[in-house]
């Protein structure tokens, strides 16, 4: 046992939180994007790939990301568990390479803090020359990766009903509005015309707060980007169940759109 861990007994672990992963023949292929230190601590990002089976044509390859406010633990557990319903079910990821990232925000996670330990909010970061270690390993793979779509799993303490910004191309709402539908079984959606002081409709909102997780700027056309927002005030596993359907929905649902040969 080292030091740190001697001294930190009984606090949140983000190794532990990733430890269901850990699995010899996982059909996940796991990836530390880059590690660093806080004090006598050490972090790592994590990037776990699932390869579905193959679809009609080429792959699409989709970033999910959870955990970027360390303490909306709901995306995090959902990542997990979905790679895990990944590998039971792999026909829900047919067509697909999904890059899931269950741990964006480590320190904050064991903190039990929206903020990194540096005290900043990570999800005001990207793309402004962030100095952020987080940031910069994930904004060099959202780089690298070019991705078709990017879904970032959030929970707001604000909001009694769930929501989604939809940014990037227009496609997005097409591909969100369906999922949303979708997660109505589980949880209400929030119908505000203004939600987090966003003009929204339908639990749909068109912009977001710079410096969000989202594709480079320099990429266009623009892969569809969701942020989905689960009321943080309701039971641990009802956000969870809320961010499966949501995942599940909005992957089948772009799928169905390229098939259909939608312009994007
Ligand atoms: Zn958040």
């Amino acid at each position: 046992m080292t030091h740190s861990a001697t001294k930190r007994t009984g606090r949140k672990n983000f190794r532990e939180a990733l430890s269901p992963l850990q699995k010899t023949k996982a059909p996940w292929l796991p990836a530390t994007l880059g590690t660093w230190s806080v004090g006598l601590d050490d972090y790592a990002l994590e990037q776990y790939l699932f390869v579905g089976p193959r679809g009609g044509g080429d792959y699409f390859r989709v970033g999910i990301f959870a955990g970027v406010h360390g303490d909306e633990t709901a995306g995090v557990l959902a990542a997990v568990r979905f790679l895990h319903e990944l590998a039971s079910k792999p026909e829900i990821a047919r067509g697909y390479e999904l890059y899931i990232y269950p741990l964006c925000n480590p320190t904050g996670y064991e903190d039990g803090t929206r903020h990194s330990r540096s005290g900043r909010d990570l999800n005001r970061e990207f793309w402004v020359g962030s100095r952020e270690p987080e940031v910069a390993l994930l904004e060099r793979q959202i780089r690298t990766l070019r991705f078709d779509g990017l879904i970032s799993l959030h929970a707001d303490d604000e909001s009694s009903g769930f929501y989604a910004f939809a940014l990037g191309a227009q496609v997005t709402q097409y591909v969100a509005e369906p999922a949303l539908r979708a997660v109505e079984q589980v949880v209400p959606r929030n119908c505000s015309e203004i939600i987090d002081n966003f003009t929204a409709q339908n639990g749909l909102i068109r912009k977001g707060y710079p410096g969000m997780l989202c594709a480079a700027p320099e990429v266009s056309p623009r892969p569809f980007e969701i942020v989905f927002e689960t009321p943080h005030l309701a039971e641990i596993e009802t956000q969870v169940e809320a961010n499966l359907v949501f995942l599940r929905h909005a992957l089948e649902q772009y799928q169905q759109l390229r098939a259909v040969g939608q312009d994007l």
